[in-house]
């Protein structure tokens, strides 16, 4: 039995959260797997009515659950770094999770903005460090000075953040095609990518089966629409991998349909899974956004749980899906199909 904290949050989180949720119990129930929810009204309207996203005791009410499946946070009223610091950051930077898992996949069925390329042709995983790097909070650092004509943004770079994203990385890609490509701007920045890199060459030496390539970021960011189908495994900082996440989103078809994991590689807290997308106010409340990125990143919660056969029943569902020209799908990938009409769908085929 696992004990999963289901965060739906705001937006089209609540609405893809909903429909999915009772198709996760049921798929996992159909493979002998039992799985028990608890849902946490967190997010941008407790902030609103409350003035906090989450309650001053949130991780230590989540930290015993073997996951956590988030919807979205975001909303128009609320800024967005008051949204980020007020939940995600302090669960990902609480709960250790240094690595944010993104695979994209370009499925059969899905109309791919790049021409040329087809079902199963691009298939890579992109490793973001996901504690620090740009976004990393140097108490008192930062700051606005003199008279508010200069601003100051510190990035931090740790041996401990850094190598937990990468030995994960390294396994994957040992596993895969042995190829990783190493994301950087070391040219332009002295200090942290350069340390990076002398990382990526220090952890590099326990796979001598992985072939390690370095692209900087603006190179990557190119080849990525230009050749994705060479690339693998690859690893970027915070903020770069942020970037090449959409667009690894982007070319398979829909950020609608990308997941995300944010992962303690320890397994000492509660790893998180959520869909890349955020909470998209200007389709909410239509019952129109697309679930899969959500059932995909719950796929990878499986995995991560160690439950293969659940995690490949969901992601098998929705790849024979997409191939069924007669499926019902969602606006963004071409259809005109509601939310749960697309999650009956997927029940009727796996349960
Ligand atoms: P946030 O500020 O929380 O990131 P956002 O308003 O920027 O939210 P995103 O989720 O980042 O919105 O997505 C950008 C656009 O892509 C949305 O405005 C929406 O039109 C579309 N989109 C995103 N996710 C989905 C989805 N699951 N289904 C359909 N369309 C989506
Ligand atoms: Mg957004």
């Amino acid at each position: 039995m696992y004990d999963v904290a289901v965060i739906p949050g705001d937006g089209i989180g609540n609405e893809v959260v909903e429909a999915v949720e009772p198709l996760l119990v049921d798929v996992a129930d159909a493979h002998g797997v039992s799985i028990e929810t608890t849902w946490f009204d967190w997010g941008s309207q407790r902030y609103l009515d409350e003035g906090a996203l989450m309650p001053d005791d949130g991780l230590d009410r989540l930290e015993d659950f073997d996951a956590i499946l988030l919807g979205a946070v975001g909303h128009p009223d609320v800024p967005d770094h008051v949204t980020l610091r007020g939940l995600r950051l302090p669960i990902t930077k609480g709960f250790q999770q240094h690595v944010c898992k993104r695979p994209a996949y370009l499925f059969e069925g899905v109309r791919s903005p790049l021409r040329g390329y087809e079902g199963g042709d691009i298939d890579f995983v992109v490793y973001r460090q996901n504690t620090e790097g740009e976004y990393a909070d140097v108490g008192g650092r930062e700051h606005r000075g003199f008279d508010n004509e200069v601003a100051v943004q510190a990035s931090v770079f740790t041996r401990e953040g850094t190598e937990k994203l990468l030995r994960p990385a390294f396994e994957a890609a040992s596993e895969r095609s042995g190829h990783l490509t190493n994301v950087t701007k070391s040219n332009a920045q002295a200090h942290g990518m350069v340390f990076w890199d002398d990382m990526v060459a220090e952890v590099s030496e326990d796979y001598p089966d992985v072939e390690v390539e370095r692209l900087l970021v603006d190179a990557a960011s190119m080849d990525m629409v230009r050749r994705p189908d060479e690339f693998d495994v690859l690893v970027a900082s915070n903020l770069f991998g942020d970037i090449l996440t959409d667009i690894g989103g982007g070319v398979m078809g829909s950020l609608g349909l990308a997941p995300s994991t944010n992962i303690d590689p320890d397994g000492t807290y509660p790893s998180m899974f959520e869909p890349v997308h955020g909470s998209a106010f200007d389709i909410m409340g239509e019952g129109i956004a697309n679930p899969l990125g959500t059932v995909l990143s719950a796929s990878l919660m499986f995995e991560h749980l160690g439950e293969d056969a659940v995690a490949e029943a969901l992601w098998a569902g929705v790849a024979e899906q997409l191939a069924d020209a007669d499926a019902p799908r969602t606006a963004d990938i071409g259809g005109s199909a509601r939310t749960v009409a697309v999650t009956d769908d997927l029940r009727d085929r796996l349960v």
